[in-house]
Order: C-alpha cells, then structure tokens, then sequence
C-alpha cells in the first residue's frame, strides 16, 4: 500500500518520561507505516529544554504559529526535585504555560468516550468540552490582610490624572482581609472568539455563564463581550450551522451540566473552569482519556493528552518491570493534528487516516484489549488487560485492516 501523503510538516514536539517512551511507539507502530510523515521535530524534553536555555521551547511555538498545527508530548515542569534529578541550570517555566502565553490560546479539554466506560453521571452519552479562560481573576490578584480599625478603597487613576475612589470595607470591629482583581477586555474578547470558532469548528453548542447578576460590572462585562462578539461576527454563522450560543448564569449552567446528555462546549471564566474541568474530568471516568487541544484566536492549533509524563510508570520501566501505559490520549493527539493538517492542507486520505486510527484505538477497548486503568473501570466482561506496547500493537494491527 502507498502512504498518505503530507503537504505542509506538522510542528512535533517531543517530551518526558512514560509519555515519550509512547510517543515514540505511537509513532513507529501507528504512523509511520501508513503516512509519509513530514514534522518539524523540537525536542521539549528537559535535557534539551535545560540545553538551549529553554529556547526549543520558544522556537516551536514560533514554529506553530508559522504552520498552524501543532501536536505535543507531555512534558516536565520543573520543581525542585527536579532541579537535581536534571541537574538543571535553571527552574524552567511550564512549557505548557510558555506556549499558551505566545499563541494568546484557550485550552479546550474533552474526554474520549468508549463502550464499558460508564460516566459517573450515567445520561452523559456525549463528551463536554471545558473551554478555561486562562487570563486574570484570582490567578492575578491583589490580596491583603486588613488590621481591624482600617479603612480599605479601590482607587483608579485616569490617563488625565484624575482619581476615582470606591470603599470596599470599613474595618471598624474586625481584622479582615481584601482582594483585587482584574481582566482586560482584549483578552476576554479573544476568549470569546476562540470558543465560538471552535463550536463551529467541531459543530457544537456553546454555553457561556457567569455570576453576571452579583458582580453587575464585573462579570456582566464578561457577558456583554460574549453577546457582542456573538452578534457582531457569530450569529449568522451559527444558525447556518443550526448551533446555538446559550448564556446563563453560572448556577444554572452547573444545574443543566449535570442534567444534560453532553455534547456542548463549556466555556468557563478562569476560576469555574480550574474547578469544573477537574469535576467533569473526572466524571467521565479517567484522565488518561482526556484530550486536550490549545487553539488561539487566528485559528491555530496545539494537540496534546491532558495528563502529565506518568512518571510512576517510568521509573518502573526503567525498572525492567513490566508496564501498562494508558497511550490513548496521546493517540488521539495525533489523530487530532493530522486530521487539522488533512482539513487545512485539503487531504481527504489523511482526514480518513486520522479518523480511522481513533476508531482502531475505540474499537479494540470495546473488544476488551485494555491498559491497567481502564482495565480497573470497564464494565465490559470480556476484559483483557495488556502491557504498554502491546496495547499499540493491537490497535495496529487493527488500523492495517481497517485501512
Ligand atoms: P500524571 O503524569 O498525569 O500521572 C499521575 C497518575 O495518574 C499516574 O501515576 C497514573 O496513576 C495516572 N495516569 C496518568 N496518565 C496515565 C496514563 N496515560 N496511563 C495510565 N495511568 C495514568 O501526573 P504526575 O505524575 O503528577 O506528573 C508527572 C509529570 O508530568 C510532572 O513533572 C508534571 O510537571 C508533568 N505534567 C505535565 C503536563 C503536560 O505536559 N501537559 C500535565 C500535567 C503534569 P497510577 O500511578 O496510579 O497508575
Ligand atoms: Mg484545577
């Protein structure tokens, strides 16, 4: 058989421990033998992050913006264990976080949903998608503790000078505490218009909510934003495409969450979406099967798996023990980049590869070939639990005949 063919390289960058040991499988047994692969390869593993002064993590982002399409291995943020475990010049920043502030992107997370997997909330018959604006609020605050007696104000000065002044509190029978905080609209409005494009983008809903009728500035900025924005560059769009923009207040949003089928994009204020992906992730029952893609406003694309660098596996593996890595999220990360390249590049036969190697990797979970975390969860009866590499072996095998 011929292989697919690539027009423009995807931006590959590589990362640590259990995950680059599957990425490297992933590669070998579930592209390569199919698809002429074309990548411009940064290696974001911390050796080579510590290298370059963490300059390969800054090039490959510069690199996605240049291509449009990214897909990316999990990866080490430093702390100081592993400062000494590397030896390293510096605590490197979260490459994640690196990344994310150059491509201005919003993360969209959602979990890949297989037969045997039963969600925590059983009428969850389709994924949420949890959209985090990642800018502000609380992550940029201001705090203090207030001694009892004292009087605290917000104060604004004006480009002309002038002062405005508000009382947030009169501390007069009590030690207290305050805080600040802030977004800016420019931000907000690129939140906006990265969790419309991607509704239309994967055709679904998107619901927006906030705490709009307490913080009557505050958050009612947030929704009139969303409104605008809506109006001005989405509505016709979206009943074109028989979607809907359905704002609420935050409340309600969590009351319909819990009560609905799935199948929407949820996009959260910084806060909500820190709290709530955490409680929907684990809902649908496992990280290892949550998928995670960084889009910015100009439309480009960033694939990854949500979970981290397993690092117990790893030292396992180094062990010589045997090992069963859940490699699905990371499957389904280049699934993801390739079928964005086939859509950007006009490629139908990678659009199809892409689509087939999610449902190889689908299918034989729901014919019970299964890695020990799943294995642990799934209801189905047939179950059989695999090592790392087999798992991929058998989804291989899989893809050849369905292809
Ligand atoms: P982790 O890698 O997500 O793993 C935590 C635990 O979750 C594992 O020990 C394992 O549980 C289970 N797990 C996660 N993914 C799995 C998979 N694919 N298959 C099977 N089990 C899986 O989190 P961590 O150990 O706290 O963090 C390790 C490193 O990852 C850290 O250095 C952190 O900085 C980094 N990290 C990177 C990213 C990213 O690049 N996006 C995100 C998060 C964390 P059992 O041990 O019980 O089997
Ligand atoms: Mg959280």
């Amino acid at each position: 058989m011929a292989k697919i063919q690539m027009k423009t390289p995807l931006v590959e960058m590589d990362g640590d421990e259990m995950t680059r040991i599957i990425w490297k499988l992933i590669k070998e047994k579930l592209i390569l033998p199919f698809v002429d692969l074309k990548t411009e390869y940064y290696d974001l593993g911390l050796p080579h992050r510590n290298e370059t002064n963490d300059q390969v993590t800054v090039d490959s982002a510069i690199a996605t913006k240049k291509y449009g399409v990214a897909v990316k291995c999990a990866t080490i943020t430093p702390n100081a264990e592993r400062m000494t475990e590397y030896d390293l010049k510096e605590m490197w920043k979260s490459p994640n976080g690196t990344i994310r502030a150059m491509l201005d992107g919003t993360v969209f997370r959602a979990p890949i949903m297989v037969k045997g997997l039963v969600p925590y909330i059983p009428t969850w018959r389709k994924p949420i998608t949890i959209a985090r604006h990642a800018y502000g609020d609380v992550y940029k605050n201001v705090e203090m503790k207030v001694e009892k007696g004292s009087k605290a104000e917000l104060a604004v000065t004006a480009p002309d000078g002038t002062e405005t002044r508000r009382t947030i509190f009169d501390f007069q029978n009590s030690d207290g505490i305050i805080q600040g905080l802030h977004n800016v609209d420019a931000s907000i409005e690129s939140f906006a218009r990265t969790c419309l494009s991607y509704g239309l983008d994967t055709h679904q809903d998107v619901w927006f909510a906030t705490k709009d009728t307490i913080s009557k500035t505050y958050d009612h900025r947030f929704k009139d934003i969303f409104a605008k924005i809506y109006e001005e560059e989405f509505k016709e769009k979206f009943e074109k495409a028989g979607i809907e923009y359905f704002y609420t207040l935050i409340d309600d949003a969590v009351a319909r969450v819990i009560r609905s089928e799935g199948g929407y994009i949820w996009a959260c204020k910084n806060y909500d979406g820190d709290v709530m992906s955490d409680m929907v992730a684990t809902a649908y029952g496992s990280l290892a099967m949550m998928t995670s893609v960084l889009v910015s406003p100009d439309g480009v694309y960033e694939y990854e798996a949500a979970h981290g660098t397993v690092q117990r596996h790893y030292y396992k593996y180094l062990g010589g023990e045997p090992t069963s890595t859940n490699s699905v999220a990371t499957i389904f990360a280049w699934s993801g980049a390739l079928r964005k390249r086939g859509e950007l590049d006009h490629l139908p036969e990678l659009v199809r590869f892409a689509n087939t190697l999610e449902k190889a990797t689908i299918d034989t979970i729901e014919d019970g070939i299964m890695t020990g975390d799943l294995y642990l969860t799934s209801q189905l009866e047939n179950k059989v639990k695999v090592g790392t590499e087999d798992f991929l072996t058998v989804i291989g095998n899989k893809l050849s005949s369905l292809l």
